[in-house]
């Protein structure tokens, strides 16, 4: 069976192998991040509403977990923030209620943690991955690009709040750009928002692969160590990318083979590729991951996005 809102089981480099569910359309976003692997923010907002039909979610859930046996983790995630539809904890009830043994995770931004309905819902999850890539303004605009009711003090403040009355694990995320969010007055802003959010673990990651805005380049390992130190923190890592086929269970060699047949007939974009081959984005990128680190894509920044192909010597 073939479903819309759910995709993988996907093995996710912070959780395991889970299973991902999408709650809002494409690119729908509080944030315009530069890095973002989904491309450019398409509906830039901070409004809550039921953007998926909850119960279509729940229907595919119900279906999927009848079928398959019930993965370790049930993640939500997907190409845009989660929390934006408002009706994410029915789901999660949902979840919870027929599923007690499948722990819940939720990807997000963090931004709408401000609100006391978000940090109600996602307190019954069992690990919440926010993200935090500045704490001064400046950077703040130019890595995360916010829609204009996102305000950088509002935001942390969320954080801090959640960690407040929330028991379960969080794992916050900082991204890093070049020249973007790298310098060390948002580092040392970032080192004081992380004392007073308190994480269970820090997440620092950097790019992959370009993104869509040009220019945007990766922090090396090194940089990213020495980051590392000036934030002092326990529980602090770098989150590194797959290493073999061998460590991905749900590896599918057909599935890689039609990614390499259809980029040797022309290069794509990651969305082209979701399209072509009817996989979510972050289910192509599993692979993507892979087939980089064996140096066998490379890609290009075009008008339309970031285009994948087959690495000239193939
Ligand atoms: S918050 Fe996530 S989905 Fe939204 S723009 Fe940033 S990276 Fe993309």
């Amino acid at each position: 069976m073939k479903y819309k809102y759910l995709f993988g089981p996907v093995p996710s480099r912070r959780l395991g192998v889970s299973l991902g569910v999408d709650t809002i359309p494409y690119k729908t976003c509080t944030l315009d991040c530069v890095y973002c692997e989904c491309g450019r923010t398409s509906n830039l907002t901070a409004e809550r509403k039921e953007y998926i039909n909850v119960d279509l979610i729940i229907t595919e859930l119900k279906n999927y977990l009848s079928e398959n046996p019930a993965p370790d983790f049930i993640t939500f995630s997907g190409s845009g923030e989660p929390t934006l539809n408002n009706k994410i904890g029915r789901i999660i009830d949902f979840v919870k209620n027929n599923y007690p043994n499948t722990k819940i995770a939720v990807l997000t931004n963090g931004t709408l943690l401000s609100l006391e309905e978000v940090r109600k819902t996602l307190s019954k999850a069992d690990v919440v991955l926010p993200s935090l890539d500045a704490a001064i303004q400046t950077d703040f605009q130019k890595i995360n690009r916010p829609s204009s009711d996102i305000k950088l003090n509002t935001y942390i403040d969320g954080l801090i709040k959640f960690r407040k009355e929330y028991n379960g694990e969080i794992w916050l995320e900082i991204f890093f750009a070049k020249d973007i969010n790298d310098n060390k007055e948002n580092i040392l802003a970032l080192r004081d928002a992380i004392n007073m959010i308190k994480p269970d673990k820090i997440q620092l990651n950097t790019l992959d692969r370009p993104a869509a805005d040009k220019g945007i380049t990766p922090l090396s390992k090194d940089e990213l160590t020495q980051i590392m130190k000036t934030l002092e923190s326990e529980n602090i890592e770098i989150i590194s990318k797959f290493k073999s086929r061998k460590e991905i269970r749900s590896f599918r060699k057909d599935v890689e083979d039609m990614i390499i047949e259809t980029i040797k007939r022309r290069p794509c974009t990651l969305r082209d590729l979701s399209n072509i081959l009817g996989l979510h984005i972050n289910e192509i990128n599993k692979y993507l991951d892979v087939l980089e680190k064996e140096g066998k894509i490379e890609t290009t920044i075009q008008d339309r996005g970031v285009f994948i192909r087959l690495r000239k010597s193939l």
